[in-house]
């Protein structure tokens, strides 16, 4: 036995040998000669860009551009990109456009404007090449999202958001696209697609069209990077974090209970294969002023604080859920607009409620649905969303604000997380009502993923009928036609009163506070919790004497850190009762110190007899203690998972 088995361990591992010499020698075959082969067709574009040759932060692409019939013709680079809502023109990043002929002699060029190249004769040119320079350090106005951008730094990392790197000839999006990436030794190219080759120094990807490779962001360093199996799909997570705050396993260990209840809840299969989330953690101060991810079909990429993880867990969990979400719809459920993207002179659809509002809605929904926060938690988010859609206009259809998002409506388009997602809630709710439990939000978008999916589109003035058909339920284009493409407000209360929840827009509530002081309150660099606002303040905090960037150092004798302060303060708020002293010590910069050039610091104690205060409280949410059997049943109809689901 002993014998037999080591025998036929030799056998194997010389097995391996051969197994791996053949992968080897026949991949690097293949290299060679599939490069060969792609060079001799001439309906593919041929990009190629080199990231060990970078100078004064650019990289050059150069482009052996497919075979055309016409004479004259427009090289491209996106004005504006799928999911990002607003205009971006990529085009200003690039310079020294140049246009040759097989000979290598110049073919005249004209550029049209930021983003749009004429070439004079088309039909003869070789080689295209220009110089491409970074969005994320860049002194341009209009920033652009980062997450939408471009990072070149060298030897560190880079992030290929395709869009900004490669375009495409008028009438010619739907070609194959090569990509021959050279990199830096150790370098690994974190991305949704696959490499079609790949060694130490050199990857190759095909992509069938434009559509899907700018689809497809890549982002290049040495890698740090985990994979997670949902059911039968892979998901890639993988972090860049500079100081080495987070890691690629701590991302994926965090965010696998909630991509797994996301797979249950979209019916246990998920409408994706391979999926890769990309992280870029940054120590820097964001350009745009902002932080975010921007969904892809199969890759989210996120720019992000590098922060430690107790302070960013919770921000990633719920941006990778929504970004996740993102597979269903746009992906499996979208209009002509989107399906066919026009990346030069985009027409928005109407349909933000959907591909936001509905992934906003059902991001958070996930949650409290398989437990992994708290029906209050989760009323206390609905209550963030309408305070927050509170400071959007109020009378302005949510269909004409989506068309209009690029211009007339830019700023309103945030309204898409906030009123988009309470849209989401009110059609979940009352499907289910209409329905006795049976019918949701989710069957609903799986009946449209069924009927379209990802190469189908739906006309925009369409979608509302095709809705009601579906479901079975008619009625519910009223929902579409009040509160959708109508002006009528959201009806917030009628819908909490089916699952049997009290919602009141607005309350008077009696309290002990420490003065209102909670909501002015941030962390300092130097991690101190400061009072940054006094305006708020009630009538005990003006006795106080609270003021504007005071330290806090201890309150009632316990020292204040960050690591205490949610306890203490939270004990007072439980505890406090009107009567009572509270005490507080803060640190307190002095105007006038001996020296000028010093500010001086003293530590003053605070002091006064608390008081219950009244103020209004918006947007109340309480179960009703007389909630009737059928309110149970709705209730539990949203909120607790079916068999299957
Ligand atoms: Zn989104």
């Amino acid at each position: 036995m002993t014998l037999h088995s080591n025998l036929n361990a030799r056998l194997k591992i010389k097995l391996m040998n051969k197994i791996l010499l053949t992968l080897i020698f026949n991949s690097t075959i293949f290299f060679f000669g599939s490069i060969k082969s792609f060079a001799q067709s001439k309906e593919n574009y041929h990009f190629d860009i080199d990231l060990t040759q970078v100078e004064n932060d650019e990289l050059v692409v150069t482009l052996k551009p497919p075979k055309v019939k016409e004479k004259i013709l427009i090289y491209n680079i996106p004005k504006i990109v799928p999911g990002t809502y607003s205009i971006s023109d990529f085009g200003r990043f690039i310079t020294e456009f140049k246009v040759r002929d097989k000979k290598g002699k110049p073919i005249e060029v004209k550029r049209l404007d930021d983003n749009r190249w004429e070439i004079s004769n088309a039909k003869k040119a070789a080689l295209i090449t220009y110089k491409v320079a970074d969005t994320w350090d860049s002194d341009k106005e209009n920033v652009i999202f980062e997450p939408a951008g471009t990072n070149i730094e060298a030897k560190k990392n880079f992030v290929i958001n395709t869009h900004g790197f490669f375009g495409y000839l008028d009438g010619y999006k739907d070609n194959d696209y090569e990509l021959t990436i050279t990199k830096p030794k150790n370098f690994y190219g974190s991305t949704s697609l696959t490499t079609t080759n790949s060694d130490a120094i050199k990857d190759l990807f095909v992509v069938d069209s434009y559509m899907d490779l700018a689809d497809a962001p890549i982002m290049y360093n040495e890698p740090d990077t985990t994979i997670l199996n949902m059911g039968d799909a892979e998901v890639l997570v993988s972090v860049y974090s500079p100081n080495g705050t987070l890691t690629s396993k701590y991302v994926a260990e965090n965010i696998n209970e909630i991509l797994e209840a996301q797979r249950q809840y979209l019916g246990g299969e998920l409408p994706i294969k391979k999926y890769a989330f990309i992280i870029y953690l940054t120590d820097k101060p964001s350009l745009s002023g902002m932080m975010g991810a921007l969904e892809h079909s199969y890759s989210s990429f996120y720019f992000l604080p590098e922060l430690a993880p107790e302070y960013i867990t919770q921000s990633i969990k719920d941006i990778a859920a929504h970004e996740f979400f993102h597979i269903v719809t746009p992906l499996n459920i979208h209009s002509e607009e989107i399906h066919d993207f026009d990346f030069i002179n985009p027409k928005m659809s109407e349909h933000l409620w959907l591909y936001e509002g509905v992934t906003e809605y059902s991001s958070g929904h996930v949650q409290a649905k398989y437990e992994l926060i708290t029906l209050d938690a989760y009323l206390e988010i609905i209550r963030g969303k309408l305070n927050s859609a509170a400071a959007y206009k109020q009378d302005l259809p949510f269909t004409e604000m989506s068309a209009k998002c690029l211009d007339e409506y830019a700023d309103q388009y945030g309204n898409v997380y906030e009123k988009g997602a309470l849209i989401g809630l009110c059609l979940d709710i009352t499907f289910r009502s209409l329905s006795e439990g049976e019918y949701g939000l989710q069957n609903m978008m799986q009946d449209l993923s069924k009927k379209y999916g990802k190469n189908n589109s739906f006309k925009d003035d369409e979608l509302f009928d095709q809705i009601a058909e579906l479901s079975g339920y008619p009625e519910i284009k009223d929902f579409f036609s009040n509160y959708v493409s109508g002006k009528e407000p959201l009806p917030i209360k009628e819908v909490f009163e089916k699952v049997g929840i009290v919602y009141k827009e607005e309350a008077t509530i009696k309290e002990v506070t420490m003065g209102n002081i909670l909501k002015g309150l941030i962390i300092d660099q130097d991690s101190n919790i400061v009072i940054s606002d006094v305006s708020q303040v009630d009538s005990f905090g003006k006795k106080m004497g609270y003021m504007e960037g005071d330290k806090l150092r201890k309150v009632n004798g316990d020292t204040i850190t960050l690591e205490s302060a949610v306890e203490i303060i939270g004990n007072l708020r439980r505890n406090a009762a009107a009567g009572d002293t509270l005490s507080i010590d803060v640190e307190r910069s002095i105007e006038e110190g001996e020296n000028e050039d010093y500010p001086k610091f003293e530590v003053i104690t605070l002091e006064g007899v608390m008081e219950a205060t009244e103020r209004t409280e918006y947007h109340i949410f309480e179960p009703d203690p007389a909630m009737t059997e059928k309110q149970r049943n709705l209730l539990n109809s949203w909120l607790i998972p079916k068999n299957g689901e």
